[in-house]
């Protein structure tokens, strides 16, 4: 008689087409030496899939959250914020291309959320506009770090400026990291 098997908990990926631009945004904000001290503070296995990673292929979440947290050690909170900007420009010439023109910032920010899943194996992400230079964006079933929150933030303000809104806030009201159950940015504009 087959024994039962226990199904594992699935895990959560991402994709690894930003491993790439870490490098590139390291190499250009810090220059070269910079870079080759901050590989020597990441696991072998990391430092290969920052110069390797296969742009289509899946790596665990828990790799992301310890390259931003090594990121954020070695050049401090402010910089993630330019990492976003530089990783927003490569979106806009990427899977982001041509959108940018016909947005506005909602929109824009509800295309990206609509990509989700083609970046992430796991979570669900919900748009509501509550006018038009008001919404809120929120991450379901997807728990692994504050400093994805953190970068989550980033990332949608910099769409939301990039598509023309100005003085852009964005404030993350709900958040599974305090106990709520699900993480929400509240985004406005004018
Ligand atoms: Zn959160």
């Amino acid at each position: 008689m087959e024994e039962a098997k226990i199904q594992p908990a699935p895990q959560s990926l991402d994709r690894g087409e930003f491993y790439p631009k870490v490098g590139d945004w390291i190499v250009k904000e810090f220059g070269k030496k910079r870079y080759e001290e901050f590989r020597k503070t990441l696991p072998e296995e990391l430092i290969h899939r920052l110069e390797n990673a296969d742009p289509a292929g899946w790596y665990p979440v828990q790799d992301s959250r310890l390259l931003y947290e090594k990121m954020f050690a070695c050049f401090g909170q402010e910089y993630l914020e330019s990492y976003v900007q530089y990783y927003a420009s490569q979106a806009l010439k990427g899977f982001l291309r041509g959108l940018v023109a016909f947005m506005n910032p909602l929109g824009l920010a509800r295309r990206s959320a609509a990509l989700w899943g083609r970046f992430h194996s796991t979570g669900r992400i919900e748009v509501e506009l509550l006018s038009r230079n008001h919404g809120t964006i929120t991450l379901h079933d997807w728990n692994y770090s504050p400093i994805h929150c953190h970068i989550h933030r980033l990332w949608y303000a910099e769409l939301a400026r990039i598509a023309g809104g100005k003085d852009v806030r964005v404030t993350e009201t709900h958040c599974v990291h305090r106990g709520d159950e699900f993480c929400r940015w509240d985004i406005r504009f004018n």
